[in-house]
């Protein structure tokens, strides 16, 4: 279970990770049409889709004339920047990526009043281009394009041409694609991870059960198994008995011939085991070893169990008493409440005769 928690929370870093990325992939690319006459004095009206707006950019329209920086094309410095000041036409600052950060360029182009401001790529950077960070200049258009883009419009303009340029907002490139792929991620992980819990939950509770169930029951059959043991007549072996005379007779746990003086348990089958090798025996397995006949079920032990369990009145008890009016054996002799005809043979009554008969012999 702890290996699987530790799939699941890997996978769900993993989530987190991806959701994270997604969000930052999340881009409004911005189209970029401008406009200007040429040298023949038509207007050229040229227009791509090849913008994207920076992270911490108004998502919004901006237009205005292109304006370079007055020194260097990257428009990095002290002010003043540009030749622009706010009271004039709207206009829109077009600088090359690098030397300082993305928000100092803007920073520089919004204190002289621009309404946008496009930030082409490095040369040899082609038509790619980057989602801008820019978290300490916001509230302004900023967008970046291509380096071919760019240096196309910075031509045109140190060339003296006046190039108008409107910029707009395109789309949601992948957002909406990225959220719905990760909601659907989201919904699959739960559902997984759900029904993953649920198993291993029931999976759980059910071994603990059977566990606890098994438990009980050894714990029953061992006590059952005590209380007939309790009931197995127990002989003390002298000299003489039929036992110790011959080594045919052995013991089957400890594979030992009997002698004199040691004290054997008979089983209800008439088996012979010395008493300290079938009792612990007898408790784990509660049959003969010879004849694997049952003793619970012999000795009627197994129903009783289930009997005490219920309310019952406890039998009519008669006292058996047997040499020197010592009592030997509690046995009941008549259950008025269930007379049962099977359970009678089986209380090893006869054992108390046969102490009789050896008490007699001796
Ligand atoms: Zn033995
Ligand atoms: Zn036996």
């Amino acid at each position: 279970m702890g290996k699987k928690t530790q799939h699941c929370l890997l996978l769900l870093l993993c989530l987190s990770g991806l959701a994270h990325y997604s969000a930052a992939m999340v881009f409004w690319t911005a189209m970029v049409e401008i406009s200007y006459a040429n040298s023949s004095n038509v207007t050229v009206d040229k227009y791509c889709d090849c913008g994207v707006y920076g992270r911490n950019s108004l998502l919004e329209k901006a237009s205005g004339i292109v304006t370079l920086p007055r020194g260097d094309p990257k428009g990095c410095g002290s002010d003043p920047v540009y030749n622009r000041n706010s009271s004039s036409v709207p206009w829109i600052a077009l600088v090359k990526r690098g030397n300082c950060t993305f928000s100092e360029k803007i920073n520089a182009a919004k204190r002289q009043g621009a309404v946008g401001v496009v930030v082409y790529n490095f040369d040899g950077s082609g038509n790619s281009t980057n989602h801008m960070a820019h978290s300490e200049a916001t509230g302004i258009v900023a967008i970046m394009i291509g380096n071919s883009q760019g240096m196309e419009i910075v031509r045109l303009v140190s060339n003296g041409t006046d190039v108008q340029m409107l910029i707009d907002l395109g789309s949601p490139h992948g957002s909406w694609m990225d959220t719905y792929w990760l909601y659907f991620l989201s919904i699959a992980f739960f559902i997984v991870t759900a029904a993953s819990i649920a198993y291993f939950v029931f999976i759980s509770v059910n071994r603990l059960y059977s566990m606890n169930a098994h438990r009980r029951t050894e714990r029953k059959l061992m006590s059952e198994a005590k209380k007939a043991i309790g009931r197995l007549q127990v002989r003390k072996l002298k000299t003489g008995d039929e036992e110790t005379a011959s080594d045919s007779h052995m013991c089957a746990v400890c594979i030992e011939s009997y002698k004199a003086g040691e004290v054997v348990t008979v089983l209800t089958c008439d088996h012979i085991f010395h008493k300290d090798c079938i009792e612990p025996w007898l408790l784990q397995r509660r049959t003969c070893p010879m004849c694997k006949c049952d003793i619970l079920k012999a000795l009627g032990v197994e129903e009783e169990t289930k009997e005490s369990l219920s309310v019952e009145p406890p039998p009519d008890v008669t006292v058996i008493t047997v040499t020197g009016g010592q009592p030997m054996y509690e046995v009941p002799l008549t259950d008025p409440a269930r007379p049962d005809p099977e359970r009678l043979p089986h209380h090893y009554d006869n054992g108390a005769y046969e102490v009789d008969s050896l008490a007699v012999s001796r």
